[in-house]
């Protein structure tokens, strides 16, 4: 029984709010803050009618640390889960600092003014969480998140060591749109437009932005061509699996996805540094957001289905020789906005930051300090996705990836 503050109302908050409501016996009390309160209203007001769970719901500028520090100490939550954007994760934990609350995240700090995500700013927190008796838990979506969780579920029941291991995400939904982004268009774009980076013998080797294609036929949705990028989590398994000779991480794009991101990225839309417009400055990219479709509004039109997971290869735990596993959830768009509102890419980040925090506020994981999920005990959150709309399953492969 605990009270549990979300911050940020979007696709993913939304998700993560109902399924807190429908796991009421972890979640007593939920409070939700935001930039725009008439969003965290129409939250609670559809987590009311869904569940008959009351949420209650307050205006904040997460980034005016005082001010949410306050709110925390008005509030007094168990924990608080940052569902903002990126750009918000310093002052957020700043504040849980200042009012001595446990933190979680989706997503690891990016500055606004470079699209360059790393842990770095996040682990230099170590010491602060930990002297203050306090748990951070990074990164608690799907991918980051739960393929992290899925590659120590190997790591623990089948595999030794981990030598290969790549992500695949693919999301074979159809939104009927020309182009839309189903996460935040801003963070999606500076996201799919940066270098490709993967980690291979020791270090991140850099190639240009989707250079690299490779056809894939996903199961439940087909075949399709999924790009090299770079993705967060190939940091922190690198550092968690110091045994990983070779980490890369696979986006799926449809043939009109690439051409408008192509054309938009040629004509300067997806600068992130400031242009004079009529005597004022904008950010290309933030107005190009701002005219794109809201991803919160693509969920009653997405049909199809996501398929996100693992391939690893090593040593086998029997002693049977190297083995490869494929570990991986498909998600319904559909069912996901039946239950919730929402299309599965929110669903898919949603359900993990609710899981996560469930995890914290249940005492299945547990610590002092700044933590990844590589770090945590797999089973129980294993379990969860399970019960909570996220079912796994794990294949055997013949061999290793031969892309
Ligand atoms: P949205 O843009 O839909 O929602 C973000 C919310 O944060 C909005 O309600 C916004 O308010 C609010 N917000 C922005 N700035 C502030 C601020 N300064 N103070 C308070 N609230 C603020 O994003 P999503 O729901 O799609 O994504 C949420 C997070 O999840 C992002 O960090 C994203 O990177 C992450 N993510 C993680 C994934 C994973 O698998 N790990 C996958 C997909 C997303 P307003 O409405 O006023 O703009």
């Amino acid at each position: 029984m605990s009270k549990v503050l979300v911050i940020g109302a979007g696709g993913v908050s939304s998700v993560c709010v109902h399924k807190m409501a429908m796991n009421a016996d972890i979640f007593s009390e939920i409070h939700l803050a935001s930039r725009t309160r008439a969003k965290c209203d129409a939250i609670a007001a559809s987590v009311k009618q869904r569940t008959g769970q009351t949420v209650s719901t307050y205006e904040i500028d997460a980034e005016e640390v005082p001010a949410l520090t306050r709110l925390i100490q008005e509030i007094g939550p168990k924990l608080v889960v940052n569902l903002a954007l990126p750009y918000q994760d310093l002052p957020i934990m700043d504040a849980c600092l200042a009012a001595g609350v446990d933190y979680l995240d989706t997503a690891n700090y990016e500055p606004k003014d470079e699209a360059k995500f790393e842990y770095k700013w996040q682990w230099a927190y170590q010491d602060r969480f930990k002297q203050a008796g306090l748990m951070a838990l990074l990164g608690s979506g799907f991918d980051p998140g739960v393929t992290s969780v899925f590659a120590m579920w190997l790591k623990k029941h089948k595999l030794k060591t981990i030598r290969q291991l790549d992500i695949l995400d693919c999301n074979g939904g159809d939104h009927g749109q020309a182009f839309a982004t189903n996460f935040n268009p801003e963070i999606n774009i500076r996201e799919v437009t940066a270098p490709a980076r993967h980690w291979e013998n020791g270090q991140f080797v850099e190639t240009p932005a989707m250079a690299k294609k490779v056809a894939f036929d996903f199961e439940a949705v087909g075949p399709k061509n999924m790009y090299m990028m770079y993705h967060e989590e190939l940091e922190s398994l690198a550092k968690f699996l110091p045994e990983l000779e070779r980490g890369r991480f696979w986006m799926t794009f449809g043939d009109a996805y690439i051409t408008h991101l192509t054309v938009l990225q040629n004509v300067g839309m997806t600068r992130i540094d400031p242009v004079l417009y009529q005597g004022k400055e904008i950010v290309p990219l933030q107005f190009l957001a701002a005219v794109l479709p809201k991803p919160e509004t693509l969920g009653a039109t997405t049909k199809g289905k996501t398929n996100i997971g693992d391939i690893a290869t090593g040593e086998a735990l029997d002693g049977s020789g190297e083995k490869t596993f494929y570990i991986y959830n498909i998600c319904d768009h559909e069912d996901a906005y039946a239950e919730t509102g929402n299309q599965a890419i929110s669903y898919t980040t949603g359900v993990p930051a609710m899981i996560g925090a469930a995890m914290m506020l249940t005492g299945a994981w547990t610590g002092q300090g700044v933590f990844n999920m590589e770090q945590m005990d797999p089973d129980p959150f294993m379990d969860m996705l399970n019960t909570q709309g996220l079912p796994w399953q794990v294949k055997e492969l013949p061999g290793p990836v031969e892309f």
